[in-house]
């Protein structure tokens, strides 16, 4: 980490390229929303740090999310009272401590005749969700306060959503919960959070074993053995615990500590989302599809993010891909029960996504039903000491599992026991009293760009948004704004020299938003990448492979 006074802000270095050996108390392998969190509950309560990420930071799982910050309605009618309760006590903290990412959304719960769960036991699990977020208004922003829900009648469900189907309509819940602006971008916050307390971090670094020290019974960890992937050299991390953070590739890592390849199994569930370019309801619409699992379309920059799908996928993680086949599953449940006759067609997409969420549970037939409740497991039972696996989980929890997974690593690693603070301490970057007047006052200082372009902007930068304006100051040229949020050319310098972005797809789809709605257009990936060219100090073949990559990944399934 190092001051620039010009930026006036952090800049994240990849420690990996002047590492000298020194010994970490904790290393955490995977740079998701559990790796963040759990290097910035480590650093800030006084651990030495280093996270490691094969690839980019959120990436992986944290990037396929439906982009919410909630209590999982649905967990309720699996009897999981206390995931709904944590989850909704964790919206509130994440509202409190990133409030430019997370804010109050209205949802619209449709109810039709032949649903799986009736209306009446629909408004039942409406009152147990107010119930277990009774304390959602105890929040810092009061611009934030969230409403109790609402019956609505057949007739005013329609009315505001003109695109439901009436048939068999009996009425509808009106709630409000929490959407996340931009998980790629929240996940940042936890690492840059993390490094503000002195952790050491690292995006495409590879793990690649263990390094162990055996005795008659144990082996013990002692460190990792990693690969730096951006200039393929091989080093050794030193440090006296380590915790597994990979996801969905958890058993894949956990298996080079057991040296059994297939011995550790965890169950993974694809799911997907699709963006099509039309807004085609104010609120987030759900319901429950024809085969009983639910469906929603949320309102997203213009756009419609529809999601999502929950289906085992056997395989290898590092292969997996969206497929046409599971897009047009997805679009046949929900033109089934949505769109009033005008239906949602494959050309309307514009973009796809999909993760692989990481299961505990191996029990259940569909992995739809499976719980999303994290585990944190010491290895000892595998004859391994110095070695955590954390598993499962929803986005919305991390924080809280970060914290029972270092309070495990105190115990461990025999320290002085020091309280969390990440409960009520602003994420970096987010010291924010009141979003609304910030963002007022945000629009009167750049007042030569559109309010909603400075209201997107604020979201994403919090109170960085002035160091992303001081680039755009000193090079008018990096101002050009390069779609309708307001995006422009200042976020590719800020990301390349202060955000540790090193590809193009680190900057179109992480840094940035402006790949998220699919292809930005020729021009605009063209003067993208000619710009981290420049900053990068790319050849023009690595240009070329940079602008390949990007457009497949922009490509939709045919
Ligand atoms: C379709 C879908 C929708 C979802 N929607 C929501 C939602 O709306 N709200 C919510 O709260 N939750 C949601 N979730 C759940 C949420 O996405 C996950 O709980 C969360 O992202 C898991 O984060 P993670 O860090 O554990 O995993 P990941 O984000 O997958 O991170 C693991 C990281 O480990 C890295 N890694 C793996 N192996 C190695 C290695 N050998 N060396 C170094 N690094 C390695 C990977 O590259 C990866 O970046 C959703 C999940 C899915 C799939």
């Amino acid at each position: 980490m190092e001051q620039d006074t010009k930026y006036q802000q952090f800049i994240m270095k990849r420690f990996i390229e002047s590492y000298k050996g020194e010994e970490f108390d904790l290393i955490v392998i995977g740079g998701g929303i559990t790796g963040a969190t759990i290097a910035y509950e480590g650093a800030s309560r006084g651990l030495a740090v280093a996270l490691i990420e094969k690839s980019d930071f959120g990436s992986a799982t944290s990037a396929a999310t439906s982009k919410m910050i909630h209590g999982g309605l649905r967990y309720l009618s699996t009897f999981e009272f206390g995931l709904v309760r944590e989850s909704l006590r964790e919206r509130r903290v994440l509202t409190n401590i990133a409030p430019n990412f997370v804010h109050p959304v209205p949802f619209l719960f449709a109810n039709y005749k032949n649903d799986r769960v009736s209306a009446l036991k629909m408004n039942v699990g409406m009152l147990l969700y107010e119930l277990f977020s009774y304390d959602k208004n105890r929040i810092k922003d009061k611009s934030k306060k969230m409403p109790c829900f609402k019956t609505l009648s057949s007739e005013k469900a329609a009315e505001l959503i003109p695109n439901a189907n009436k048939k068999g309509l009996v009425g509808a819940q009106l709630y409000y919960d929490c959407a996340s602006h931009s998980p790629e971008r929240l996940t940042l916050a936890f690492i840059k959070s993390a490094v503000s307390y002195g952790a050491s971090v690292a995006n495409y670094t590879q793990m690649e074993g263990f390094i162990v020290e055996e005795n008659l019974k144990t082996k013990i960890v002692k460190g990792v053995n990693v690969i730096d992937k951006l200039n393929n050299s091989k080093i050794d991390i030193n440090g006296k615990l380590v915790i597994n953070c990979a996801g969905p590739w958890a058993d894949l890592v956990l298996d080079k500590a057991t040296l059994k390849q297939g011995n550790n199994v965890l169950r993974r569930s694809e799911g997907i989302h699709i963006i099509t370019n039309k807004l085609v309801s104010d609120y987030i619409f759900s319901g429950f599809t024809p085969t009983g699992k639910h469906f929603f379309l949320v309102p997203y920059r213009n756009h419609t993010l529809i999601g999502t799908t929950d289906k085992e996928f056997i395989g290898n993680p590092d292969e997996y891909k969206v497929t046409r086949k599971v897009i047009e599953e997805l679009l046949n449940e929900v033109n089934s029960s949505f769109g009033n006759g005008s239906k949602i067609k494959y050309e309307d997409i514009v973009y796809t996504y999909g993760g692989l969420r990481p299961l505990v549970e191996g029990q259940t037939e569909d992995v739809y039903n499976s719980s999303r409740k994290y585990e944190i497991t010491g290895e000892k039972k595998n004859g391994i000491e110095g070695l955590i696996t954390v598993e499962g989980g929803k986005f919305t929890t991390s924080r809280r599992l970060a914290e029972k997974a270092i309070d495990k690593a105190i115990r461990i690693l025999k320290i002085p026991k020091k309280p969390s603070i990440s409960e009520n301490e602003y994420l970096k970057t987010c010291e924010i009293d009141n979003f609304r007047d910030f963002v007022l006052k945000k629009q009167k200082q750049y007042a030569d760009l559109l309010p909603q372009q400075v209201e997107y902007l604020a979201k994403s930068y919090g109170n960085e948004i002035d160091a992303l304006f001081e680039i755009a100051r000193e090079n008018p040229a990096y101002k050009e704004t390069l779609n309708a949020d307001g995006e422009n050319l200042a976020q590719v310098v800020f990301a390349i020299k202060t955000e540790m972005a090193k590809t193009l797809p680190d900057i179109m789809l992480r840094r940035t938003g402006l790949a998220q709605l699919g292809h930005p257009g020729k021009e605009v990936l063209f003067k993208v990448a000619n710009l981290a060219a420049k900053e990068l100090n790319w050849d023009s073949r690595k240009l070329n492979t940079e602008m390949e990559e990007m457009e497949k990944i922009l490509k939709i399934p045919n």
